[in-house]
């Protein structure tokens, strides 16, 4: 092949897939095994040993994965990625290199509820803290950044508003702290943002979303940039000094720019075993092809449908960064000009009431709690994936009792539309 930096729309075609080697298949076979024969005695331990980079087991690697790995860290231009098993997976593998008991980090409050629960909740049973400030407010991203704090969180495109964080500031906070920023680009995709180029350090996923594109998987990716400097401190042991959990091997001395996404592996799917199986990865293999057309319409319905609601008289509000109206304008022509994705909420009048007889109503839209489908899908965060917050941090989460997020699909607009209408 020659030089030429390829497109996007090529890249999500070709990148990290070349004709099976031995039948010629042309699309990446589903690698369905668990191991794989070793040459010898010799080559088994070089495995082992990091000494060669191979398949030994399919809890850390599997072809197929793999090549879903290289195809997500070329659209996102990172060194490399690692797939797990869900989105959640995949915050708790980016996580686990860095952190330590006593350790935290400082999250968007708005956040996919979720994680919200996650960073709240569950982080407790590892001994990390998250604190949790408006990224809005640059100075209180600063202010809650302490000696302990090993990562900053956020949202491109937050879920469920579809607010868009100035990834540009907060990684000029990180870089001062000499921390990483963690983008969680979900709801934006590489089609829409590239987190890296916006000085971010690690990108995750939930490839269970716009990714795949269709329902079908759940999957998550974390991506890195390679351009953090493990070694620069003392706050990354796990990366800058000899691994107890790997036989002393310094990650970030041995691996360079890939030692996150070796450690990701060698350790993090090795112990955690949050690992994709190789038919999830197929599925999201088949969507990741159509990324930029799905995006494209999603876009393209999700702006009509958001002008069709600001000027109804049953309507409220309408969060859609897309709009002329929207606060987040500026920076969406920033952080993600070909548009603010296909995600966003809508206040109705009536409250809580009618959020709830309009869901019931709904015919094309599928209640469902998931986003990112081809399907248009609605639910009310409320009562549902933002049930575990107070009425004070559904509010700042964006998702306060009178508010319906839609996940605005790639059907005919005006359908969309109609059964908006009918149902409200
Ligand atoms: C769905 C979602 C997650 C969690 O992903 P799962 O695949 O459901 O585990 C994380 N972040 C965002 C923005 C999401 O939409």
């Amino acid at each position: 092949m020659t030089e030429r930096k390829q497109g996007f729309d090529t890249l999500q075609i070709h990148a990290g897939t070349a004709p099976d080697p031995t039948t010629g298949a042309r699309q990446v076979p589903i690698y369905q095994t668990t191991a794989y024969a070793f040459r010898d005695a010799e080559h088994a331990a070089k495995l082992f040993n990091l000494e060669e980079v191979g398949y030994i087991y399919s809890r850390l690697t599997n072809p197929t994965v793999g090549a879903l790995q290289n195809r997500i860290a070329a659209l996102e231009g990172g060194v490399g990625a690692v797939c797990c098993s869900s989105g959640h997976a995949a915050q708790i593998m980016a996580l686990f290199p860095l952190m330590q008991p006593g350790t935290n980090i400082v999250a968007s409050t708005r956040l996919y509820g979720g994680t919200l629960t996650q960073f709240s909740q569950t982080f407790k049973r590892f001994g990390w803290s998250a604190t949790f400030v408006d990224f809005d407010d640059l100075d209180a991203v600063k202010a809650a950044i302490d000696d302990n704090t090993r990562a900053i969180f956020c949202e491109t495109i937050a879920n469920p508003g579809g607010y868009i964080t100035d990834l540009d500031a907060v990684s000029v906070i990180a870089k001062d702290a000499g921390i990483p920023l963690i983008v969680d680009n979900t709801t934006a995709t590489p089609y829409l943002c590239r987190p890296f180029d916006h000085g971010a350090t690690l990108v995750v996923h939930s490839t269970t979303k716009y990714m795949t594109g269709n329902g079908t998987v759940t999957g998550g990716c974390v991506v890195d940039s390679g351009n953090f400097d493990w070694m620069a401190s003392d706050k990354f042991p796990s990366l800058s000094q000899p691994e107890p959990a790997y036989h002393g091997l310094c990650f970030g001395a041995a691996l360079g720019p890939m030692a996150f996404t070796f450690h990701g592996i060698a350790i993090g799917l090795r112990d955690l075993g949050m690992t994709m199986n190789p038919q999830g990865a197929h599925y999201t293999l088949m969507g990741i092809e159509t990324l930029s057309l799905r995006m494209q319409r999603h876009v393209e319905n999700a702006a009509k449908v958001a002008e069709w609601l600001e000027k109804d008289d049953r309507v409220a509000a309408v969060t859609y960064a897309g709009l002329a109206s929207s606060p987040y304008k500026e920076r969406m022509s920033r952080i993600c000009p070909k548009g603010a994705g296909g995600l966003f909420t809508v206040a109705l009048k009536g409250g809580y009431d009618a959020c709830v007889a309009t869901v019931d109503k709904m015919e094309l839209f599928s209640h469902v709690a998931n986003l990112g489908d081809t399907r248009s899908l609605v639910i009310h965060p409320a009562s549902t994936t933002h049930r575990q917050l107070s009425e004070a941090e559904q509010v700042k989460a964006g998702a306060s009792p009178d508010v319906l997020r839609l996940s605005i699909g790639i059907e005919d607009v005006a359908d969309i539309i109609a059964d908006l209408d009918q149902a409200m």
